[in-house]
């Protein structure tokens, strides 16, 4: 069968390592002339980097114990799930290797235009297809061939110089100051990733706030994140994944853990693309309460997340559902919000589930 994808991020390379294991020789195009990260704070669930077909242990930088929910005032929860923080350009490289030994990887091809059975390049050349896969990211082409429009939130990060051998934990900080929604530290190795989704200003605020700001700055970046929950994903012979699917997690904006699981999805449903569609709409990364999650979670005021931080500080994951309720009436402002924070609650679960 002549697969064609396009794009050799994470998701192109996966889905072509997956669908190698099954006998199917790919050829992947790429626009740029060498295979690198974009924008990335690099930090994945440990369970999912070995779903991959593909040793990655030699590109994971650090591994962490998990992470840690840090509210205004300073409330912390912990979340217990070990995590890797990859060297992310030096994974898709060894990925690249990899699906070159057994498929084709072009790069300085640039998909320009699509039509039902062939692709044009910036070159000028055509090129014929069976299947065509759209890993091309979050500025998808194919996805707009497809007629698919995402809303997207803006992400800027620093990489920083930084000692971080008794740095455990993910850090994340839900705090209006510095972010729409959560500023992030994730230790590497000599280095550290601070990133918000949200602009530079703040970032530099953020790196004020920590301390940071006299540390050098390696690397400054900034992506957009699809954040409108998955929509379609085939049409004919045409298939999306990874960020031109807009999968990251509304919730947390992980996109990761959603390409290494719909690759497989993908890989298993080759021969009949709607089944893919229909396996990855029934699963917990296509559950619309993670939409709906991150909208309430971008919206909460700093003195709730403050409370949200205080409540759970003072309530045992183990206690039932009465003590957690007698507990929550001292929080009248989020007493009024229980429903909301509920979704909030219950995306934050799903997203643990399938995403961590
Ligand atoms: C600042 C930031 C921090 C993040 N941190 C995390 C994190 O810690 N953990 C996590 O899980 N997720 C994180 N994400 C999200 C994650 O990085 C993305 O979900 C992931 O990169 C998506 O992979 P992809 O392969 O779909 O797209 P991309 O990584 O964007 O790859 C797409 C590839 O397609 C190529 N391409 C594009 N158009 C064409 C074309 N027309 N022809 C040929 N090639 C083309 C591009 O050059 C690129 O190589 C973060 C995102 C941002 C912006």
């Amino acid at each position: 069968m002549n697969v064609v994808i396009v794009g050799a991020g994470p998701a192109g390379l996966i889905t072509a390592l997956n669908l190698l294991q099954r006998g199917i020789k790919p050829l992947i195009l790429e626009k740029s002339p060498e295979i690198r990260a974009t924008a990335c704070g690099e930090a994945l669930g440990l369970r999912w980097i070995n779903e991959v077909p593909f040793d990655s242990s030699p590109y994971i930088a650090k591994r962490v114990r998990g992470a840690k929910l840090i509210f205004p005032g300073g409330s912390v929860d912990h979340i217990d799930k070990e995590c890797a923080v990859l060297d992310r350009t030096k994974w898709l490289r060894g990925m690249a290797e990899e699906v070159e030994r057994g498929g084709e990887l072009r790069l300085n091809s640039e998909v320009i235009a699509v039509t039902r059975d062939s692709i044009r390049l910036k070159n000028g050349e055509n090129i014929g297809y069976q299947v065509l896969i759209g890993a091309d990211g979050p500025h998808s082409r194919l996805a707009q061939y497809l007629g698919m429009k995402y809303n997207f939130v803006t992400a800027s990060q620093y990489k920083i110089a930084c000692n971080t051998s008794a740095m455990d934990f993910l850090e994340f900080y839900f705090d209006k100051r510095f972010s729409y929604g959560y500023a992030w530290i994730f230790p590497k190795d000599g280095v550290i990733n601070v990133g918000t989704g949200g602009d530079f200003a703040h970032l530099d605020a953020f790196l004020k706030y920590k301390g940071l700001d006299s540390h050098q700055i390696i690397k400054r970046e900034a992506g957009i994140i699809p954040a409108s929950g998955i929509g379609k994903l085939v049409q004919r012979n045409i298939a999306l994944i990874g960020d031109a699917a807009s999968m990251p997690n509304p919730t947390g904006l992980s996109g990761l853990s959603p390409i290494i699981q719909a690759s497989q999805i993908l890989a298993r449903n080759i021969n009949s693309l709607e089944d893919y569609e229909t396996e990855v709409k029934n699963h917990p990364m296509a559950n619309s309460i993670l939409l709906k999650g991150g909208h309430i979670l971008m919206n909460l005021s700093n003195q709730d997340l403050a409370n949200i931080g205080k409540f759970f500080a003072g309530v045992k994951k183990s206690e039932g559902r009465a003590p957690k309720i007698r507990k929550i009436v001292k929080y009248p402002s989020l007493l009024l919000k229980l429903n909301r924070l509920r979704t909030v609650y219950k995306a934050g679960v799903i997203a643990m589930g399938y995403g961590w």
